[in-house]
């Protein structure tokens, strides 16, 4: 494999488990403010993302490749509401689709068929995400001024979420 697609992709490795260490600060903060709802939600995103990283792992290896991992930046705590979490979980998801972007053009340009075929799944997995994202968005954006209440309705349905 070429070395700069082997360095983007060991780099896309901790951006993904960044993601996992976000989302649990994400969960610590709800279950701070006993939204269980919420925090099972973001406890199952958090653990998907560490199936990203270890999607690409694997790739790696499956490739006859070394991965590198490097040190996880501290993540962001300072949450405000559930809205400000969501908010943030859009805009990170959103850096997360360039940076898969960006992973696609380097495996194009060094023509990679099977890192390309790797990423379509990624390309789709994030339009998944950002929708999910916007949507919890817009819910929130509706109970806005009925408050409490359907926080607690909205709270009762993240925590319906099931795994896969
Ligand atoms: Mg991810």
């Amino acid at each position: 494999m070429e070395k700069k697609l082997v360095k983007a992709i060991n780099e896309q490795i901790n951006k993904e488990i960044y993601s996992a260490y976000l989302y649990l600060a994400m969960v610590a903060y709800f279950e701070s403010e006993s939204l269980n709802g919420c925090a099972k939600w973001m406890k199952i995103q958090a653990k998907e993302e560490m199936g990203h990283a270890m999607k690409f792992f694997e790739f790696l290896h499956d490739r006859g490749q070394r991965v590198e991992l490097e040190s996880i930046a501290k993540p962001d705590s300072s949450f405000k509401s559930v809205q400000d979490v969501f908010e943030k979980t859009l805009e990170h998801e959103q850096e997360v689709t360039a940076s898969i972007n960006n992973l696609f053009k380097i495996a194009q340009d060094v023509k990679d068929s099977a890192a390309e075929v790797l990423l379509h799944w990624f390309i789709e997995e994030q339009v998944e995400e950002e929708k999910s994202a916007m949507e919890i968005l817009g819910k929130l954006e509706y109970v806005a001024d009925k408050k409490s209440s359907a926080l607690l309705i909205l709270d009762q349905a993240l925590g319906a979420r099931s795994e896969g």
